[in-house]
């Protein structure tokens, strides 16, 4: 099977270590998505939007509420697609394995999406350690480095740690929004973002 996101350019997504473009699997760990499919077994159903699998954590209005935010997202970034999944880690399980798994294993686009042409996110709420993990396609990685998705990802910590996951995600996903528009307008200065109306200075 193809992988969206083998474990090249950067680093291990489980151990953190430096890794070979060639690399199929981590030379620090062993980590691959083999051992990713051994651990985490069948894949859990799930939304191309929002999943909450412990069907506890979301009240449906928090789920629609979401389930907006995300779309509007699409709308600014229309190749990508940013999905938001919610679960609950067993001891010993590492949130980063699992997100990794999630992205290669879960069929969040629709899109021809393999490698550079792969703008999509996946965010991973663990209500286990109060906390998240954010996951990019390729085509994003000219955009946020790998410290930039750890910081994005903490966003959500001051609400996770009151139990507010939904009040996280949100907090996450919007500085994701920010953020993306600012990288792009740097890249890209010819090329302006897609910035919502209601986000445009008003005219004065
Ligand atoms: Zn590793």
């Amino acid at each position: 099977m193809p992988v969206d996101q083998p474990l090249v350019e950067t680093r291990c997504p489980s151990c953190g270590a430096p890794q070979e473009t060639t690399a199929s699997s981590c030379t620090a760990c062993g980590f691959n998505l083999d051992l990713a499919k051994q651990r985490f077994g069948a894949i859990p159903r799930y939304g191309i939007h929002v999943t909450d699998s412990t069907e506890a954590v979301l009240t449906l209005s928090e789920y629609r509420g979401i389930e907006r935010r995300l779309k509007q997202f699409e709308n600014q970034f229309p190749q990508s697609r940013f999905s938001v999944f919610f679960t609950a880690m067993l001891p010993g399980q590492k949130l980063e394995d699992y997100t990794f798994w999630l992205f290669n294993s879960c069929h969040f686009t629709p899109f021809d999406s393999k490698l550079s042409n792969n703008f999509a996110l996946l965010l991973t709420v663990d209500l286990q350690s109060r906390s998240a993990c954010l996951m990019i396609g390729y085509g994003l990685e000219p955009y946020l480095s790998a410290s930039d998705l750890e910081a994005l990802a903490g966003r959500g910590l001051p609400a996770f740690r009151k139990a507010r996951y939904a009040d996280g995600a949100r907090a996450i996903i919007a500085a994701v929004g920010a953020e993306l528009r600012k990288r792009i307008r740097e890249r890209e200065p010819g090329l302006p973002a897609r910035v919502p109306a209601s986000a445009a200075p008003s005219p004065s």
